[in-house]
This record gives C-alpha cells, structure tokens and sequence, in this order.
C-alpha cells in the first residue's frame, strides 16, 4: 500500500541554526537550511507512526498538523530522539488503549529512566502519557507488525553503541549511523527509499559523513537515497548540486511516497 513519509526533521542534535553561530549556513534565508531535530513520520492505511520524538516534536506536531499517533519507535536513547516523548502526552488522551511504544532494551530503559514519573507503579503523575512500551526483539530483522505492514529491526553502529534502524516495505530509516554491519546489509537490498545519516563533510567518530553515506548509497543502490542528522557544515541547493540526482539532502517538511508492506 502507499505511504507517505514526511520528515518532522533533519537536523543533527544541536539544530540548525545553531545557537551562537553566524556561520553562512546558520544565517542562511533559505529555509531548507533551517533543520530541527530529526525524526520522520510515516501515514498509511489511516494510521500514524513515528519514528523518535526529539525535543522539536512539539512544534514539529503543530506544523504538519499532526492530531493522531498510532504508534511510536524509537531508534536510541539520546536525548535529540527522546526529549519530545512527553509532548505526546495529550495524543495518549484519547480512547482506551495506551499508545504502542517499541523500543531495543537500553532504549526502553532511557525512557523509562528519563520519564520515570510516567512509569511510576504508585504515584504516577497523573496526566502522564499513557503509553506501553513494547521491548522489540533484538535479532536482526525482527519485525513488528503494524496497522499491515512489517517493521524490521536493522542494526547499526553509533560510535560504541549499537542502534536501531528500521526497515519498512521499500524504505529504510538509519539515523545516527557511523556504520553498517556486514550482517544489517542483506536487510537493505532491493529498497526503493534509503534515508541515512550523512552529519558533515568531514568524518565524525559517531556519524557517516557526506562522502561515506554516498558510498554506502552506491553500495546498497536503493532508488532513491535522502540525508538526514545534518549541521550547519552543509548548505542545502550547494551540497544538492554536487550530488548524483538520485541522491538529496532532505529538508523539513519534505514529504516522499513509497510503498510500504
Ligand atoms: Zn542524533
Ligand atoms: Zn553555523
Ligand atoms: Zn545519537
């Protein structure tokens, strides 16, 4: 069935503008250089989900009009994915189930931890967001069905950590990425829409930049491949102009449609 994607935003954790910053990207008129923390939403078959909440989902929810979630995944625990958890509070409001959270295990335990007065056994807040957290299966992937379609578990590398990334009918999110086990690779074939992390021009020990992320995309040969996770380092219709056509920095707000299964 299609889906349509809209990225809520593309930037790295600190924002683009970034606070104190005069540099030509931050002072930038055009407002595809203006990137709030990322994080995407997929609609399809009358359902909402999302992948993170960062702490820009407040404003990101207003913006694209967003009045339903469905569902929540989240990729890890940093604080650019999680902080917007508690703006999902009046969206848990409505009807009797609690929203569907998943989650690997050490991001399950982040939230729990951060928000702990949501998970309180007595004395829990008590407009706190109604929610069940589901700890997803950590074997590469794993799915998680949802409203009729799959959600697998793609591994990837975060400096130290390993992360979640998903892969959902022909597209692929990967987020905060500095690599891609060999093992996560099979799980990548045959995709119509690869979004990944591309941070900057120059190599980062956490996060692929630019020059990586275009030879992943060579390798993996997706249809179409979006960056995401940006900084300030990379001027939107500049960095667009050197790339193959087939590859494009996102922007917030952009919105792709691909089939999801
Ligand atoms: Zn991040
Ligand atoms: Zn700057
Ligand atoms: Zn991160």
């Amino acid at each position: 069935m299609e889906s349509t994607l809209t990225f809520l935003g593309t930037g790295t954790s600190m924002g683009v503008p970034t606070l104190g910053c005069d540099c030509a990207v931050c002072t930038s008129s055009d407002p595809h250089n203006r990137r709030t923390r990322p994080s995407i939403r997929l609609a399809y078959n009358g359902h909402t989900v999302l992948i993170d909440t960062g702490p820009d989902f407040h404003a990101q929810a207003l913006r694209e009009g967003i009045r339903r979630v469905d569902a929540v995944l989240y990729t890890h625990g940093h604080a650019d994915h999680v902080m917007g958890f508690d703006d999902l509070r009046p969206l848990t409001f409505h009807g009797n189930d609690h929203l569907p959270i998943y989650a690997d295990q050490e991001t399950a335990d982040s939230i729990e931890r951060i928000f702990e007065y949501t998970f309180r056994k007595e004395d829990r807040y008590p407009t706190s967001a109604r929610v069940k957290i589901h700890r997803i299966d950590p074997t590469p992937g794993a799915g998680i069905k949802l409203f009729g379609a799959c959600f697998q578990r793609i591994p990837v590398t975060h400096g130290r950590q390993e992360i979640t990334g998903y892969r959902f009918g022909s597209a692929a999110y990967l987020t905060d990425m500095s690599d891609i086990p060999e093992t996560s690779i099979p799980l990548l074939q045959n995709l119509d829409v690869l979004i990944i992390d591309a941070l900057r021009r120059d190599p980062h020990p956490s996060h692929s930049h630019l020059d990586k992320s275009v030879a992943i995309v060579e390798r993996l040969k997706p249809k179409r491949a979006f960056f995401t996770h940006m900084s300030h380092d990379l001027d939107h219709d500049t960095t667009n102009a050197n790339l193959p056509t087939h590859m494009r920095l996102a922007y917030d707000g952009q919105q792709i449609k691909f089939e999801i299964s």
